[in-house]
Formats: C-alpha cells, sequence, structure tokens
C-alpha cells in the first residue's frame, strides 16, 4: 500500500524532497533533516462475552456509519494498547473493563482513513452498567452464532471467527 503523500516538513515547514534508504524512497526535509515515516494507525478493541454472547456497538459516524463492531478506537500517540483499550472502553461503554487475554493482532486494510493495526483483547466488565457513549448509537449484546450482518472492518470479522472457535 502506498502512503499519503506528504507536501511539507512537519518539523520546519520547507518542501520534503525524496530520498532513497535503501529498498524504499523517503521524502525527507532538505533543511532540517525530518525524514517522513508514514505509519499505520493502531487501534484496540474489546471482546465483552458473556454466556456466548458479545457485546457490539453500532457505529455513529463515518466510516461505515450505521454498522456493528467490537467497542474500539485509536491509541493515543505514546499509548499502550492495553490502556487504549481500558480507556476506550471506559468512553465509549461509560464500563471499567478487566482485560482477560488475547485474541490476536490485525492488520485492517479496509479502512478509508489508512491501513490500522488492531488489537483484540478479551475482557469483562468489573464495574458499571453499558451504555453507548459519544462515538456509538447503540449498544447490545449478540448471540456468538447470531451475529449482526453489517459488520463493519475484516479485521473485527475475523476477530469474531476467532472468538466464536474459542473453546
Ligand atoms: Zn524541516
Amino acid at each position: 500500500m502506498q502512503p499519503p503523500p506528504a507536501g511539507h516538513c512537519l518539523s520546519c515547514g520547507n518542501r520534503l524532497a525524496s530520498r532513497r534508504e535503501g529498498d524504499h524512497a523517503r521524502q525527507a526535509c532538505p533543511v532540517c533533516g525530518w525524514v517522513y515515516y508514514p505509519k499505520s494507525n493502531m487501534a484496540s478493541a474489546v471482546a465483552l462475552v458473556q454466556e456466548g454472547q458479545v457485546l457490539m456497538v453500532r457505529r455513529k459516524h463515518e466510516p461505515f456509519q450505521g454498522q456493528w463492531t467490537l467497542p474500539s478506537g485509536f491509541m493515543e500517540y505514546g499509548e499502550g494498547p492495553e490502556e487504549a483499550a481500558v480507556r476506550e472502553l471506559k468512553e465509549e461503554l461509560d464500563v471499567e473493563v478487566e482485560l482477560t487475554g488475547l485474541v490476536g493482532v490485525l492488520m485492517e486494510r479496509g479502512d478509508p482513513r489508512g491501513p490500522c493495526l488492531l488489537v483484540v483483547y478479551t475482557g469483562r466488565i468489573a464495574s458499571g452498567r453499558p451504555k453507548a457513549g459519544d462515538d456509538a448509537a447503540e449498544v447490545r449484546a449478540f448471540p456468538l452464532d447470531r451475529l449482526p450482518d453489517q459488520i463493519a472492518f475484516q479485521a473485527h470479522r475475523q476477530a469474531l471467527e476467532t472468538i466464536r472457535s474459542l473453546p
């Protein structure tokens, strides 16, 4: 996948120039030396599974507005995946969660905002009752064998497949 080009240096604002680093074509600043290293986004998701049901949220915003996902969100700069998972569940569902395991680390390439590395955990609610926060139109528990038809993001669908196959 080709990253979006960056026109100007994020450090000093001068125009970037092309430079080769081994096999990679980079954009670098001829004035201050800043190099543009494009990266995938990173996000965490949590599967709260109880009695064969998994909690999902319906997206309030684009992309994939109206479709269902595991509760999830982007990591902030410097934030770890577990911290992001716990914070996002607080923001999205107003619950304190305890992470109980790792489902997987999956690559999402179908997000129009850019490729994203998704870290998916299992968890349980330590306190609070889930209710839809700012980014969620609705929150609902689905039986794992009767998931909604419209699930946003291939990585979420893949994670749910994995969760379904867990003993
Ligand atoms: Zn510069």
